[in-house]
Formats: structure tokens, C-alpha cells, sequence
């Protein structure tokens, strides 16, 4: 019983999130959303501890869904990084600021990249591509990533420099275009690159708040050297190329780390 103790626990957080929002926020959409992801995550754990191969996969998919087509294109709510920047230009601390707070400015404190390995409606396509660990070594393109942000972020700005009218509404076309425009990038990165986390690695705007807040985690993989048998699996294995044998915090790509647990599954020492 102790084992499903983790699981039981993200079920509380995310529920003491969701009642403390839908109080003080006097808005009862908060207690369904962060009821749901929270019995989502809780769930993927629980098929975890179980072993179910594609416990993941079932998260990234119950969430990412969730957020891409309920809050993205029914409620209309930009969650992408504009989004972001517009709620937080106009002093709305709703949704997308919420959102973004939780799962990628100070949650990464805790859990790392978590949302990048389980919640992620990007990745949840670009996981279904053929090349799930990278094949050749990972090339010096991380600056893409800050070009992407600066124009996310001028572009809103814009936006309210030249008192564009109805900024909502372009805000929704962003969300689908910007969509389209991120899975055709992504797609065709990872064909380019022969790696279905090209994408994230290189041009993906959100890792510039993710990396170094993640770089703090709480939650991480670390190795038992004792165990450790120096087969090189976990190296191989991993679709972000961390060195996840090396337990300081700047290990070789450490702030890359995604939870996804594919070195601990495949560790024939069970050190991970
Ligand atoms: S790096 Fe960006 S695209 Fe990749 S999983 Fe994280 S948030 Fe999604
Ligand atoms: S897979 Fe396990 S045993 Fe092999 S190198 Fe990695 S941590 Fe060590
Ligand atoms: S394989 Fe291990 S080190 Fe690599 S991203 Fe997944 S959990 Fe992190």
C-alpha cells in the first residue's frame, strides 16, 4: 500500500490547488481543471507503479488533449506562450498566467520538466514519431530557442503598442495558428534531425523558462553508484541525452530531464 503513497499525494496537492483557486477565485472551473489533471497525473503514476508500458503516454494524452481542445479551441484560451504575455500585459491572473505559473515558471522548482514528459500537447504528437532516442550527437542550435521567445514576446507587445482592437480574438487565431506552425516545425525537425525531441531541444520558446527553473527541481533521477554497472543502457535510452549517471546538478544536459523514466525502466541494476 505504501508504494501508492505518491500517487495519493499529487491527487491532494493538486486538489488542495483546485479547491484553494475555485475559493478565492469564487470560480468553479478551477476545481474541475485541477481536479481533472490531478486525477490524470495520479492515475499515470498508479499504472507506473504497476508497470503499465505506456503509463506516460496515457497521462500526455488525458492531459494534453484535455488542454488542447477543451481549453484551447472550446474555451478559447491561448495557452501558448502569447497567451501568456497578453494575460500578463492586461493584469488578468486567470488561466493562461495560472497555467503557466503552475506548470512552468514555479513548479519546475519542484517537479523539473515534468510538464514537458506527461502534459506537454506538442510532445504528445511528436512522441508518436519514429525517432524516440536521438541517433547522432545533439548540435549547438539552443539559441533558436530565445529567438522564438523575443518574437512570441515582441508580437504582443505589438500588439498593444498599436492599440490593435479586439486582441482576444487574434489572440484564439494565434493559438491555432501558432499550433499548426509549432507541430509542422516540430515534425519536421524531427525528421530533419532523426529525433522527436528536436523540437524541444532546440526551438521550443517555453524551455527558456523551464531550464532554469528546472534546474532546481526537487524531484529528480538520480544513480545508486554502488549499483551502477557502467553498461551505458540509461545513456542510450534517454531521448534528451542527459548524463543521468552523474548526480550534481550540472550534469550534462540535467535541466533537458523530462521524468519520462525511461533510463530507470531500463536500468538492468535497478540504480536509477
Ligand atoms: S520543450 Fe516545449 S514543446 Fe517540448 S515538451 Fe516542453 S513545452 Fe512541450
Ligand atoms: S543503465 Fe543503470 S547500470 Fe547501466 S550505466 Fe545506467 S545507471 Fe548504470
Ligand atoms: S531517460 Fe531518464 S534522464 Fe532521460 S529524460 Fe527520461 S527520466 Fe530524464
Amino acid at each position: 500500500m505504501k508504494k501508492y503513497l505518491p500517487p495519493i499525494l499529487m491527487l491532494v496537492i493538486f486538489e488542495a490547488v483546485a479547491v484553494t483557486l475555485w475559493q478565492t477565485k469564487d470560480n468553479i472551473f478551477y476545481l474541475f481543471n485541477f481536479s481533472y489533471i490531478g486525477c490524470s497525473i495520479a492515475l499515470g503514476m498508479f499504472l507506473f507503479i504497476r508497470k503499465h508500458r505506456n503509463a506516460r503516454r496515457i497521462v500526455q494524452l488525458l492531459v494534453g488533449l484535455y488542454m488542447l481542445i477543451y481549453l484551447g479551441l472550446i474555451c478559447r484560451e491561448n495557452m501558448q506562450i502569447e497567451g501568456f504575455w497578453y494575460y500578463l500585459f492586461t493584469g488578468v491572473f486567470e488561466a493562461a498566467t495560472i497555467h503557466y505559473a503552475v506548470a512552468k515558471i514555479f513548479g519546475p522548482l519542484i517537479f523539473g520538466r515534468g510538464w514537458c514528459g506527461y502534459a506537454c500537447w506538442t510532445a504528445m504528437v511528436l512522441d508518436f514519431l519514429p525517432y524516440k532516442t536521438p541517433s547522432h550527437e545533439r548540435k549547438n542550435l539552443g539559441w533558436i530557442r530565445y529567438v522564438t521567445f523575443a518574437a512570441s514576446l515582441i508580437f504582443v507587445a505589438a500588439l498593444f503598442l498599436a492599440h490593435v482592437g479586439n486582441i482576444e480574438r487574434i489572440m484564439f487565431w494565434a493559438f491555432i495558428i501558432g499550433n499548426a506552425v509549432y507541430y509542422a516545425v516540430g515534425i519536421a525537425m524531427a525528421y530533419a534531425f532523426k529525433d522527436n525531441r528536436a523540437f524541444c531541444k532546440y526551438f521550443c520558446p517555453i524551455t527558456v523558462f523551464l531550464k532554469p527553473m528546472s534546474y532546481f527541481a526537487r524531484i529528480r533521477v538520480t544513480c545508486d553508484k554502488e549499483k551502477c554497472i557502467s553498461c551505458g543502457k540509461c545513456a542510450r535510452v534517454c531521448p534528451m541525452d542527459v548524463d543521468v549517471r552523474d548526480n550534481s546538478r550540472n550534469r550534462k544536459n540535467g535541466t533537458e530531464c523530462i521524468l519520462c523514466m525511461e533510463c530507470v525502466k531500463n536500468c538492468p541494476a535497478d540504480a536509477l
